[in-house]
């Protein structure tokens, strides 16, 4: 007899829930999923023990009538999808038919659903009832019955791998399978602002989004108002007809298949400010036709956006969401659907890297002085790769504890441990861990929200910037260990926010942003320096504090590679030739940017094995600044491959290069400038496209504003 056997569906559908389903975030990313294609208007998520205990999902969409309330759990059951050529315009989240039998195979699970009209499909062709409740554990019916319940669905998912202890096992504590579910709830929250969604833990309300108009309302919602007052928005759109010729998808059959109107690319969302910087990739949001995904092309982009604006190792808070007929996107590269495939990918990249670098370009936005006080590189909380974390939690570790640095794995947007490990930085490392619930402090009327879930340790660290005393109160609260019968999650809810309120503040935010722009700078009145470092200036918005270092260090870099480009570099010849040692490693690194390093202005020529002898060089670059700016470039070069260079490493290179001799030829601090010499200064900054910050990614201009200046006055 044969050895090779079918396996039961029961066996299948545990083996499709270790792709689908891995831990409750996920089993909240397909029932959320599921609401959203339903229709639904208002979604409540309430989770017990993290979820580990139970899920449920209550949704106004559009229920189910009794036999697809009995359909829905069978292996590959699906509405959303008929023939393989629907899958080349997948519209809806959905499209599998995989969740909800994988989910039912490996916990107890109860439907409850009802369309609204009478439901007629009983056994006995009778009218029965308005809904219909359906029974499952383990993938087995246990029971099926007409229920009276409105229109909508809710799934109860209990006892999440009751069945699969060894699943169960890789489940982690409360309080971090809590914050991934928070997450993802978030998430979803900010892709749908016109939709009501309640994220409910132990009965303690940890999300709660009222529907708003617009994007920025839902931010300030979740996240609070510093979070969005360090926000910038983005919109941009492209007809993709523009784009040349679309290739025929490998997929398709035939020509007709193609698109008759390509439609076009849009990208809208919300992007940092250059000084709020993160140590790693995880407040990057990114969403496609309303899909929270992760793609690696997409970061990539976004990180050439913010290069040489914010420095190599930190990374911006970017939400974005991009919008294309769903004939561009190819969705079906993943079980879990986190992943997608453009069918124009370099279209799409240089889009969004191109979009955010104008927004960024445009906006020049301000750093305020206080809140530059407090910008250093933060861990946001949604870090850590699940099950990645160096340091493992104490057993039984709470959703309240109350700080130290046991590090739980950080929540992320997605439950699978992340592909990428040059992702995880050392800094990573020793991120803060998250803590999803430090009792917030008594909310003042009038006083905003201080932020619930995942973004709360960046939130707290801007309510440092926005309100000092505040933030006294908020640490005060952080550290001390409150019992957890008694703590209320910080929770907006809390506040009674109503959408108006929303819509106030983030008008009154967005006006504060469009204020405080660098583009004023050239209109500054000059008042001296102080310790003949920085140049004092007024204008109508405040007082700036300019370093005059990287401020010259940004004009020269600018200036350098624009030279570069039209390959008119000025160069200088040395009086005499200065030599310089190097190592054998260092003669090779030589070897291979010397072409790049001639185009910029050095002639520089071998003199000896470990000798090279440098007998011109860029304008304003001597003596040992010189020597420093050779040995730095051959330093910061030598880590990459041997290959010839080419495209992205020689943009690279070029941006080292320029930042380099930028930064050993421009004013140095402790230098005395005369009023003429401060005033170019501020003129050549102005016409820069970054003067936010210098190519190393420290800022260069601070604000006091007038509005931070009465208060600290107490004048407001
Ligand atoms: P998919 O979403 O890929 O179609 P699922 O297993 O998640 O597969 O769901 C199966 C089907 O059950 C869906 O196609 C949909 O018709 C129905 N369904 C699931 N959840 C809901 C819901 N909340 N409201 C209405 N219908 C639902
Ligand atoms: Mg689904």
């Amino acid at each position: 007899m044969g050895q090779i056997r079918i396996l039961s569906d029961q066996v299948a559908n545990q083996i499709a829930a270790g792709e689908v389903v891995d831990r409750p975030a996920s089993v909240v990313k397909e029932l959320l999923e599921n609401s959203l294609d339903a229709g639904a208007t208002r979604i409540r998520v309430e989770v017990e023990g993290g979820g580990r205990k139970l899920i449920r999902v209550s949704d106004d969409g559009q229920g189910m009538n009794r036999d697809d309330a009995l359909l829905a759990f069978e292996r590959h059951a699906t509405s959303k999808l008929r023939t393989a050529d629907d899958l080349l315009s997948i519209s809806t989240l959905g499209f599998r038919g995989e969740a909800l039998p994988s989910i039912a195979s490996v916990a107890r699970v109860t439907l409850e659903t009802a369309t609204g009209v009478e439901n007629k499909s009983g056994a006995d062709g009778e009218s029965s009832g308005s809904g219909t409740r359906v029974e499952i554990a383990g993938g087995k019916i246990l029971r099926v019955e007409d229920a009276a319940l409105p229109r909508g669905t809710t799934l109860a998912v209990g006892d999440l791998f009751f069945n699969t202890p060894a699943r169960r096992k890789f489940l982690r504590a409360e309080a971090t399978e809590l914050a991934h579910v928070t997450a993802l709830v978030t998430h979803y929250a900010l892709a749908h602002p016109e939709k009501h969604f309640e994220l409910v833990s132990a009965s303690h309300s940890i999300v709660s989004a009222p529907p708003v108009a617009r994007t920025a309302e839902r931010i300030y919602q979740i996240f609070g108002k510093e979070m969005l007052a360090a926000l910038l928005p983005v919109a941009a759109e492209t007809p993709l007809e523009r784009s040349g010729l679309p290739e025929i998808p490998p997929w398709s059959k035939s020509p007709k298949d193609l698109p008759r109107r390509p439609g076009s690319l849009r990208v809208t969302g919300f992007y940092s400010k250059p000084e709020l910087q993160k140590l790693n990739r995880n407040s990057i949001y990114i969403f496609v036709n309303k899909r929270l995904i992760r793609d690696r092309l997409l970061l990539h982009a976004i990180t050439e956006a913010y290069r040489n604006v914010i420095p190599p190792t930190s990374f911006p808070v970017v939400l974005l969401f991009l919008e294309m007929p769903p004939e561009e996107v190819d969705v079906n590269v993943h079980p879990a659907k986190t992943e997608v495939r453009f069918r124009q990918q370099t279209l799409v990249h240089d889009f969004v890297r191109d979009s955010l670098r104008t927004a960024l370009v445009k906006a020049r936005p301000a750093a305020g002085f206080l809140a530059a006080l407090d910008s250093q590189p933060s861990a946001s909380p949604s870090l850590m790769p699940p099950g990645t974390s160096p340091i493992p939690g104490p057993p039984g570790a709470s959703a309240f504890r109350s700080s130290g640095r046991s590090g739980e794995p950080e929540a992320t947007p997605f439950p699978e441990p992340d592909s990428d490990p040059a992702a995880m930085t050392a800094s990573q490392i020793d991120a803060e861990p998250f803590h999803l619930t430090t009792a917030a402090p008594t909310p003042v009327p009038g006083n905003l929200p201080f932020h619930p879930g995942t973004l709360e340790q960046e939130s707290r660290q801007e309510a440092v910037a926005f309100d000092r005393q505040k933030s006294r109160e908020v640490a005060n609260a952080a550290f001390q260990p409150p019992e957890p019968s008694t703590v209320e999650p910080c929770s907006p809810n809390g506040l009674g926010l109503s959408s108006v309120d929303a819509a106030a503040a983030a008008a009154l935010v967005e006006a504060e942003q469009a204020a405080a722009t660098l583009n004023r700078l050239g209109l500054l009145k000059p008042l001296g320096q102080l310790r003949e470092s920085f140049i004092l200036a007024v204008g109508d918005d405040g007082l700036w504090i300019i370093d005059q270092h990287v401020a010259h260090e940004r004009v020269l870099f600018e200036k350098i590679l624009r030279e570069r480009k039209i390959e008119q570099v000025q160069r200088q010849r040395l009086l005499m030739p200065l030599l310089v040692e190097l190592n054998p490693e260092q003669m090779v690194v030589f070897a291979r940017i010397a072409g790049e390093l001639e185009r910029n202005g050095f002639e520089v020529e071998p003199f000896g094995p470990q000798t090279l002898a440098v007998k011109a060089a860029p304008v304003g670059l001597e003596g040992a600044d010189l020597e420093r700016t050779l040995s730095e470039i051959i330093e910061q070069s030598s880590a990459e491959s041997d290959e010839p260079i080419h495209n992205e490493e020689l943009t690279r290179l070029r941006s080292r290069i320029a930042a380099s001799i930028a930064c050993h030829s421009a004013i140095k601090v402790n230098t005395p400038l005369d009023p003429k010499r401060i005033e170019w200064l501020l003129l050549e900054l102005a016409k820069t496209s970054h003067p936010t910050s210098c190519p190393h990614g420290r800022p260069i201009a601070l604000l006091y504003s007038w509005k931070e200046i009465q208060r600290a006055f107490h004048r407001i």
